[in-house]
């Protein structure tokens, strides 16, 4: 089994539950899952948080590509990476 995730709203990990079908449940009070359970994959799946770490992934090696460009025309704070 991989890490858990934390809660999207929360941060809390979710907690073992005794249910077999969904053995994970949302444990803490005061969050919009309190008390819900899930299968592994349920919990696991964030389509959004994916999508946006693939989007910042693109971005930091776009980031990496143009950096020396940038450091040609005099615009630092950019680390120069060597290509790959
Ligand atoms: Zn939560």
């Amino acid at each position: 089994m991989n890490e858990l995730s934390r809660c999207p709203f929360c941060e809390v990990v979710a907690a073992k539950s005794t249910l077999i079908a969904r053995p994970y449940w949302h444990k803490k009070n005061g969050c919009l899952l309190s008390g819900q359970h899930f299968t592994e994959e349920e919990w696991q799946t964030r389509p959004l948080e994916d999508a946006l770490q693939k989007r910042i992934d693109e971005l930091e090696a776009e980031i990496d590509r143009v950096a020396p460009f940038l450091a040609i025309h005099g615009v630092t704070g950019y680390k120069i990476v060597e290509e790959k």
